[in-house]
């Protein structure tokens, strides 16, 4: 007979709920009562179509806060999955579904973290809590900033978050974020005048204009990593121009590019680069700018080294220590001073289809989690 354990079996619950972005399709509702009763004041914070949840149990400080969302991305093409996204199927060990990795195996492995620790535990000094939005994978306008907001209004702080976004790149426990680098979009475009293409004397073709652009603009590069981040970089993502017609010179050229910056370097420094650029070139152009992201880093070196010691004491191996990938709604809550540390299943499937994770990772992500709540509200280590 086989064993299915508590946090798989969550795991699954939620996993059948299509919550693509923004929608929870009702995983909170079954968070919230779980965490109801274990004894945690749950609040449901709904703005527009997004769902929020925060729960908390204790009144003093520190509050340690798990962080993670419920939505989930689009499955893509589903023939190519090898069982339905939604089924929560489990075969030797893996369990596949979209939002397995990311990541409802991670909500999965808090819960029950949480109700481990609390059967353990009947009092403790400061408070656990968890944030858990729907709209995470969208444009995170509603979710985790809203309830932050309104934590805000009320002094209600975070001292220790614990973001459950995939980090582990090979085995479990291999990679945790302590930052996120910034992330800045550009839509630029180069202005020129639509003509014939035998009387190019009489227009102005903005592709041969952008082609030095296009050039300087790859090699553009900041030596601005250290403090464990990466240089900035600049990828020019789209690039459109032309009517369809072989025999006329457009009027004008699209391009999109995207940088990811460290926390050294300034959004202002960027922006000027590139326009500074475009004026040196003698472009007539125009250009909007969003500032997407911000960076952060979590320089307190306190709960970076609890979450090493949690997981070198469970999994038997000290994790790098990592800012790479995309942006995490970690940024939001290092925005209130509270220290932000990242640390999830393996991420080599997330987002692509036959998204999967390996169960026994997730009940020792679980005992990591629960390993995190002892050490920080029980104070049963060596740290600090
Ligand atoms: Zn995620």
């Amino acid at each position: 007979m086989s064993y299915e354990s508590t946090t798989t079996a969550l795991a699954k619950e939620l996993i059948q709920r299509p919550s693509i972005t923004p929608e929870d399709a009702g995983c909170q509702i079954i968070l919230a009562k779980l965490l109801d009763t274990l004894g945690y004041r749950v609040e449901h914070v709904d703005v527009g179509s997004v769902s929020n949840l925060w729960a908390r149990k204790g009144d003093e400080y520190p509050n340690l806060v798990f962080v993670g969302h419920t939505d989930v991305v689009p499955v893509g093409n589903e023939s190519e999955w090898i069982y339905p996204p939604f089924s929560a199927t489990e075969i030797d060990g893996v369990l596949y579904g979209r939002g397995a990795a990311d990541m409802k195996g991670s909500i999965a492995a808090m819960v029950t973290a949480c109700q481990r620790f609390h059967s353990r535990y009947e009092s403790f000094s400061g408070s656990m809590s968890l944030l858990i939005t729907s709209d995470e994978e969208g444009i995170a306008v509603d979710g985790t900033r809203r309830v932050l907001e309104k934590l805000e209004a009320r002094t209600e702080t975070i001292d220790y978050c614990l973001v459950g976004e995939p980090t582990s790149v090979s085995v479990l426990g291999d990679t945790i974020k302590i930052g996120r680098r910034g992330s800045l979009c550009c839509e630029l475009v180069v202005k020129g005048k639509q003509g014939h293409v035998a009387y190019p004397h009489l227009a102005d073709n903005p592709i041969h204009r952008a082609g030095k652009l296009i050039a300087e603009l790859a090699e553009m590069s900041w030596h601005d990593g250290g403090l464990n981040f990466p240089d900035t970089t600049l990828q020019i993502s789209n690039i459109n121009a032309g009517v369809g017609a072989g025999n006329v010179i457009p009027g004008r050229l699209n391009l999109s590019m995207n940088f990811r910056y460290s926390p050294a370097t300034e959004v202002a420094t960027l922006i000027n680069d590139v326009e500074s650029l475009c004026r040196s070139l003698d472009l007539d152009y125009e250009v909007n700018w969003n500032h997407s992201a911000d960076p952060y880093y979590t320089s307190e070196t306190h709960f970076a080294n609890l979450v090493v010691d949690a997981v070198s004491r469970v999994l038997n191996r000290k994790p790098k220590l990592s800012t790479d990938g995309g942006t995490s709604d970690g940024r939001f809550v290092a925005g209130t001073g509270a220290q932000v540390i990242e640390l999830g299943p393996l991420n080599s499937t997330i987002h692509k289809v036959n998204e999967c994770v390996k169960t026994s990772d997730l009940d020792l992500l679980s005992q990591v989690y629960e390993q995190i709540m002892e050490m920080v509200l029980i104070g049963k280590s060596t740290w600090d």
